[in-house]
């Protein structure tokens, strides 16, 4: 794992109890919060796994922010790297110039996918990662030496995010982010079921009955719509914060790749949350026996030192549109950003020479045991699922019923607010499968990949914890 120490930052001041989330009544803050009417925890230095607040409460930092910080909060050497991009050229609008930050980038995302993918179209967030595959693969379709501009429609999964603009949005479906704004969504997205054991899978229906069974799905919703109109099928390759950290069933992804080719459609596979070593592989669909036709990644990839995500684009699609119009019809100003790219190639440098990825997956294996030992028995806790250093935990009011808590009752956000009083001192990332009432209200573990067994449990310990006060 290297040598390698983070800097200490000056020491924190003894946490003063009482200080979470503060009312906003008597705020004067110019910030519109995401909870408008309070005031969240107000972040001033980070150490490693730990996040240091203006009150000196150390936070262990359970999920790497959105699953992004895996390298910790402090590393140096991506400091390093930024100033010294800063000082060479921060910005040059990539429109005109390309920069060697970009180049250096691109170079090492596309090697490590040994090949397969031939160019990396740098953005600044997931979002517009999944915006331009979409728009990719349309312009793909259009551009092939027999053009087939029929096809409009896109397939994605039932409880999936794929980001907050309205066509990424569309593509998703996380049904309280989409609610005000379904009659401006898109109606040429269409939805299969997720695969999700735990509450898709019948009674004593195998794993291959299941996996055939989503595969005929898919199959089933291409022809009902004309095979020849789809122009993709989107999923993650790992679902995430949505559904909560379910890896894909052996074979699953490989069927409906088989699906989308029988059809000439193309797989678009949304990494950003799973992929960057996530899930122990840098890339989760080196796991799965597949490759995507497009592939986007974001959070891991500049750990959160610097905004950035990109799209992998498979030599077939570059190809074609290289002979077609000879540009991809999409810019945006901060597209391959020099002091983004520098951070997030430092960042990919260090997970090779601390040899990071063997740690996740390690690491990964004990959370899960750890998980797996301490809450199994938990009556309030349905599932406990994950791979890689992403686990989850879904809480069900009746475990042989798997009845879910009403999304009226918070349960996750409420597990996620409580994790943060000082006593506890632990951020939990919390979901409800998008909120459309089906499956119960999870939280989701995502640590850095240079965390130790220690860390491992004490989140394990604290996570537990916290569980007993809320849910008793
Ligand atoms: N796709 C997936 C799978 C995600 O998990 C997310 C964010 O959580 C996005 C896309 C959107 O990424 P961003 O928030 O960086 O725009």
């Amino acid at each position: 794992m290297g040598d390698y120490q983070p800097e200490t930052i000056a020491s924190p001041t003894p946490a003063t109890p009482g200080n979470q989330l503060k009312d906003i009544s008597t705020n004067d803050s110019g910030v519109l919060y995401h909870q408008l009417r309070q005031k969240p925890l107000n972040i001033v230095g980070g150490r490693g796994s730990y996040l240091i607040t203006d009150d000196g409460l150390e936070i262990l930092d359970a999920t790497c922010g959105a699953a992004v910080s895996c390298l910790g909060h402090s590393d140096k050497r991506v400091h390093d790297a930024i100033m010294e991009q800063l000082q060479k050229i921060p910005y040059a609008y990539s429109l005109y110039f390309t920069n060697n930050a970009a180049e250096n980038l691109s170079r090492i995302l596309v090697d490590s996918t040994g090949g397969k993918m031939s160019r990396a179209f740098i953005v600044s967030s997931g979002t517009e990662a999944v915006e331009a595959s979409v728009k990719m693969a349309m312009q793909y379709f259009r551009e092939l030496p027999t053009p087939q501009p029929q096809r409009v429609n896109f397939i994605s999964r039932t409880q999936s995010y794929h980001g907050n603009t309205l066509g990424s949005l569309a593509v998703g479906h996380h049904v309280a982010r989409r609610a005000i704004y379904e009659s401006i969504l898109t109606k040429n997205v269409h939805h299969v079921s997720q695969c999700y054991p735990y509450r898709g899978m019948k009674d004593g229906e195998s794993t291959e009955g299941y996996v055939a069974r989503l595969a005929q799905e898919l199959e089933d919703k291409f022809q009902s719509l004309g095979p020849d109109t789809v122009c993709a099928f989107v999923a993650e390759t790992m679902s995430g914060a949505t559904l909560g950290c379910v890896p894909a069933l052996p074979g699953y992804l490989k069927a409906m790749k088989e699906v989308c080719e029988r059809h000439g459609a193309l797989l678009i596979l949304d990494e950003v949350m799973s992929g960057m070593g996530r899930t122990g592989t840098l890339h989760a669909w080196e796991q799965e026996g597949v490759v995507p036709d497009l592939q986007t990644i974001a959070k891991g990839l500049g750990a959160g030192y610097a905004p950035i995500a990109g799209l992998l684009v498979n030599k077939h699609v570059v190809d074609t549109l290289t002979r077609g119009t000879g540009a991809f019809a999409h810019s945006q100003t901060y597209q391959g950003h020099p002091v983004s790219c520098a951070a997030a190639y430092r960042v990919q440098q260090i997970i090779q020479e601390d040899n990071l990825l063997p740690n996740v997956r390690e690491m990964g294996e004990y959370l899960g045991r750890l998980l797996h030992e301490k809450l199994g028995d938990n009556p309030h806790v349905g599932d406990i699922r994950g791979r890689g250093l992403f686990w989850a935990l879904e809480f069900v009011q009746n475990k042989s019923t798997k009845e879910s808590y009403p999304p009226s009752k918070k349960i996750a956000w409420t597990l996620h607010t409580t994790g943060l009083k000082p006593e506890y001192a632990i951020s939990l990332m919390p979901g409800n499968g998008g909120a459309d009432g089906v499956n119960g209200d999870h939280i989701c573990l995502a640590p850095p990949y240079n965390t130790t067994k220690a860390e491992i449990e004490l989140i394990v310990d604290r996570a537990s914890k916290v569980i007993q006060e809320v849910l008793g």
